[in-house]
């Protein structure tokens, strides 16, 4: 196993107090990616995770998880298929709800996104209460898909997402918290 620094990773998130409304620490991830050193050790990090796991596709959720997921898919030489939210894609669709803290949202795949027993590496920039990343899960076992692994760059583990989504059964990947 190759260690890479992840404190040098952390650093480079940028935590935006109250934004978008009072009482949320907003993790800012554009500075990470605005250094290329920090981006390149992400994706290397994550590239060097499953390169040797069979994986048949990546899937990046909106907005954020597209840009992290689709460098990964290319490094990995396979295809990236977008979870958008709602009204956003324009061939037959699945669709799955999910709780925000208010009120709901809806997060959207192809139907031919993916197929059964394709080995899927699920991307996101971060995991908060994991609503979010176990709507996209549901979407994939509905198209008859594996999910490898659910991975993000930040986990808030006080909001208690990663153990929701462990123990749904998911395999858990972040960098930092
Ligand atoms: P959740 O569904 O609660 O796990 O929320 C995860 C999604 O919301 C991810 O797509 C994140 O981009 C976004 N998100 C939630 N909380 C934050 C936060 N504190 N900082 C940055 N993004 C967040």
């Amino acid at each position: 196993t190759i260690q890479l620094d992840t404190a040098f990773l952390k650093n480079a998130i940028r935590t935006v107090p109250d934004w978008p409304q009072p009482g949320v620490m907003f993790r800012d991830i554009t500075p990470l990616l605005q250094d290329p050193k920090a981006f390149r050790l992400l994706v290397d990090v994550f590239v060097l995770r499953y390169m040797d796991r069979a994986i048949d596709v990546v899937a990046g959720i909106d907005a954020r998880g597209f840009i992290l997921g689709s460098v990964v898919a290319h490094q990995l030489n396979v295809g990236f298929v977008p979870v958008r939210k709602k009204g956003k894609l324009p061939f037959t669709t699945i669709a799955e709800d999910y709780e925000l803290e208010y009120g709901n949202a809806t997060v959207e795949m192809h139907t031919d996104a993916a197929r059964k027993g394709d080995r899927v590496l699920l991307i996101d920039d971060l995991i908060a209460t994991g609503g979010t990343m176990m709507a996209a899960a549901r979407l994939l076992a509905r198209l008859g898909a594996e999910v490898v692994e659910a991975a993000a760059i930040v986990d808030l583990p006080e909001l208690g997402g990663s153990k929701l989504l462990r123990d749904a059964g998911l395999e858990i990947f972040t960098v930092c918290d």
